[in-house]
């Protein structure tokens, strides 16, 4: 029998196949990140991906502990979507492992899409540096053909928004309304945001997808 990879969970100390943990990874700022793919390098703590375990960990902040690394805002969350595209994977089968949360078709997924699952996936766009904020900022990289999504608040102001609506129009970049200002500020790590740009193609897919699945789920 071929030997599975076993790691222990930081909240209730068992062993088990590496597959069944989720891996949260020290970065060389201190800071903790979860690891959706298992494979960023740094050294990692693991934890199952079920919600007892998930909650203890976080409450206790047994991740941060373990790797001695500095907290971050939202982690719970992440956690959760990262446990949340595991459950898509496992009831569904053909899933590519890069693709993050697992859903490569937009038909069949029976995920519960909710704001905050849509703004840790932007935190994890974020801190994989495809995601541009601030209107300046946008314009910017919209200048230079690089965005592929505008994601403009809710409570963003009339002039914001028809500056960003007019720059979708004139290249052809979606634009979609979400959240507000301090919400999407919060994910980013910063003060209030009224735009966001996703500068990745495959991460704008999925936010798409999501935003679709979200509206229609209201
Ligand atoms: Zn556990």
């Amino acid at each position: 029998m071929k030997k599975i990879p076993q790691r222990l969970c930081v909240s209730c100390r068992e062993r088990r196949n590496k597959s069944d943990l989720i891996r949260v990874v020290l970065l060389a700022d201190g800071r903790v990140e979860v690891d959706p793919t298992g494979k960023m390098p740094g050294r990692g703590a693991y934890v199952c991906r079920n919600n007892e375990c998930l909650e203890a960990a976080c409450k206790a902040h047994r991740i941060e502990k373990s790797l001695k690394g500095i907290s971050q805002e939202g982690m719970s969350d992440q956690l959760k979507a990262v446990m949340d595209q595991a459950e898509t994977r496992n009831t569904t089968s053909r899933k590519p492992e890069s693709d993050l949360l697992g859903s490569s078709g937009s038909a069949h997924t029976h995920m519960n899409v909710t704001e905050d699952k849509i703004l840790s996936f932007l935190g994890l766009a974020t801190r994989a540096g495809q995601v541009v904020s601030g209107a300046d900022a946008v314009s910017a990289a919209s200048g230079k053909n690089k965005v592929f999504l505008f994601i403009v608040a809710d409570d963003a102001a009339e002039g914001t928004l028809r500056l960003l609506k007019r720059i979708s129009e004139d290249k052809g970049i979606p634009l979609r309304r979400f959240s507000g200002k301090n919400k999407l500020g919060l994910c980013l790590g910063k003060r209030d945001r009224a735009v966001v740009a996703i500068t990745d193609k495959n991460f704008a897919d999925q936010l798409i997808r999501l935003l679709n699945e979200y509206v229609s789920a209201e």
